[in-house]
């Protein structure tokens, strides 16, 4: 089966891309950090949150409690997030959870039991999967490794964009200072932190279009598979 990894910083588009390739390339797409995600909402929806801080160790004890699957949903044409056989798609994007996530996302236990699970998802099948440890950690022999980047200034603003788009009541300050603080805690966590590997390919797409993006990284790996 084939792998291929697609790891950078918050709102650089990984997401975007993954899905056009996996069309294209007919892969399943794996959303690694609606993972993460899945299981912040699990703590916040059981009081696992205490002064905004994650009560580490009542997480961990109820992590057998946290089932997360992926189900392809043939009206819209797109994979959701399940939690517990609940479709939580539209519950893991808002705020409440990206202020939170990195944080839940710095446990190693909670790594351990996503990665154990992407893993196991790929065994089946040829996948494109993005996240932050996809190349390093999760798919260290991946047959593509991507590493995207983009100023975050130009990072918020798409982001912003999307989520007003959405009718979230947000600014643009807001959104620089998440996907900042994201990007801080997830390069500096001591378990599996975002890094560039050297076999990565980056791609830093502050000036390219998506449709100049997508032929870039088809160049490379047209040449390759
Ligand atoms: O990709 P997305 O921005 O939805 O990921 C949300 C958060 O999940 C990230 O900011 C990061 O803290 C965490 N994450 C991670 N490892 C991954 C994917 C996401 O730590 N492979």
């Amino acid at each position: 089966m084939k792998t291929i990894a697609i790891d950078g910083f918050s709102s650089t588009g990984k997401s975007t891309v993954a899905k056009q390739l996996a069309k294209q390339l007919g892969y399943v797409y794996i959303d690694s950090g609606a993972m993460y995600r899945a299981v912040t909402l699990f703590a916040l929806q059981h009081g696992l949150f205490v002064d905004n801080q994650i009560d580490k160790a009542g997480l961990v004890s109820e992590l057998d409690q946290i089932d997360i699957d992926f189900n392809f949903d043939l009206n819209d044409q797109k994979s959701h997030i399940y939690l517990n056989s609940q479709n939580v798609e539209h519950l893991i994007r808002g705020m409440e959870v990206s202020s939170r996530v990195s944080h839940v996302a710095a446990i190693p236990e909670v790594r351990e039991k996503l990665v154990a699970l992407q893993r196991k998802m790929s065994k089946t099948q040829n996948v494109i999967m993005d996240g932050r440890d996809i190349g390093s950690v999760v798919f260290p022999n991946a047959d593509f490794k991507f590493f995207m980047t983009a100023t975050p200034e130009e990072r918020a603003r798409r982001r912003f964009k999307e989520l007003k788009a959405k009718g979230d009541d947000i600014s643009f300050e807001e959104v620089l200072e998440n996907l900042k603080m994201r990007d801080d805690i997830d390069s500096s966590r001591s378990h599996s932190p975002l890094i560039q590997t050297e076999d990565a390919i980056v791609i830093d797409n502050t000036t390219l279009s998506q449709q100049e993006q997508l032929q870039l990284m088809r160049s490379y790996i047209d040449n390759y598979l």
